[in-house]
């Protein structure tokens, strides 16, 4: 059987303004799978993340989290949202990691990972802490629950960040370029725990720029450019043999 849609987009578009970001973008990510976006600086990534994660509106094109529809088109062929309700549903379904962690300064790492799951989602405080401090562990953090974000390292903040994404218990993780704001050194630290992840099958969409990264960690690899796939495939086939002149372009210039 085939493994179930976890998130779906399709036939995307937003502009802002004048000008045109997303052009017809469909993708959909199947439960378990690592799915990289690639792509030149102003190519869309991150407007295509924000769509998929409700805080940006779709001009057109339908979203849906598994069995839940989030936006339709409409006869027009304008997107139409769902109520509150059902976005409200939808954002517990996915979790979100920043290039820049976005962490509440002026909380502890543990307030930072429990406050959501506790206060939006009304888990009982022990159950919740317990999880923070398996994930904390997870992410070799043990012993800095009672830090605030500044004593830590960006390498440490970005894994905090995880964690509070896992600690909603998500179906999905979305990245956008999680180490772009990282040194080399903490760089390593940050993938590896999103490598770990994806061991575990962890349904991930992770823009990068990390190009090594995303052949060895990615099941398939979606190159954007202009607002549009270009190409997508493999991981490893796009990475080592790509069949578009401007993939092929994009590429020798990272490498
Ligand atoms: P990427 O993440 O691939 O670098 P973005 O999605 O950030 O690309 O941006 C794509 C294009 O959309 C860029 O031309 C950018 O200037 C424009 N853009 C993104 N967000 C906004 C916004 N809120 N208002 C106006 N233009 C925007
Ligand atoms: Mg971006």
């Amino acid at each position: 059987m085939q493994d179930a849609t976890v998130v779906s987009i399709e036939g995307a578009r937003k502009s802002f303004g004048e000008t045109v970001v997303l052009k017809d973008i469909s993708l959909a990510v199947r439960k378990g799978e690592v799915v990289a976006v690639i792509g030149p600086s102003g190519g869309g990534k991150s407007t295509l993340l924000r769509c998929m994660t409700l805080l940006e509106t779709l001009d057109g094109g339908t979203l849906s989290y598994g069995d839940l529809t989030v936006a339709e088109n409409d006869a027009a062929g304008r997107t139409a949202y769902a109520g509150k309700a059902v976005q409200k549903e939808a954002k517990t379904r996915f979790g979100l990691v920043f290039q820049n962690f976005n962490l509440f300064p002026h909380y502890t790492v543990m307030k930072n990972i429990t406050d959501a799951p506790i206060h939006v989602q009304k888990r009982p405080k022990e159950e919740v802490e317990a999880h923070a401090r398996t994930l904390l562990s997870k992410m070799g953090l043990t012993g800095k629950e009672d830090m605030v974000p500044c004593e830590l390292s960006g390498g440490q903040q970005q894994r905090v960040a995880i964690a509070r994404a896992l600690a909603l218990n998500p179906d999905v993780l979305f990245f956008d370029e999680p180490t772009s704001a990282l040194d080399p050194e903490l760089t390593q630290e940050v993938l590896k725990v999103i490598r770990d992840l994806a061991a575990e099958h962890m349904t991930m969409v992770i823009v990068t720029h990390e190009m090594n990264f995303a052949r060895d960690v990615a099941d398939r690899i979606i190159f954007m450019e202009g607002g549009v796939i270009v190409e997508e495939g493999d991981a490893r086939s796009l990475v080592n043999d790509p069949k578009h002149e401007r993939t092929k372009a994009f590429l020798s210039r990272c490498t």
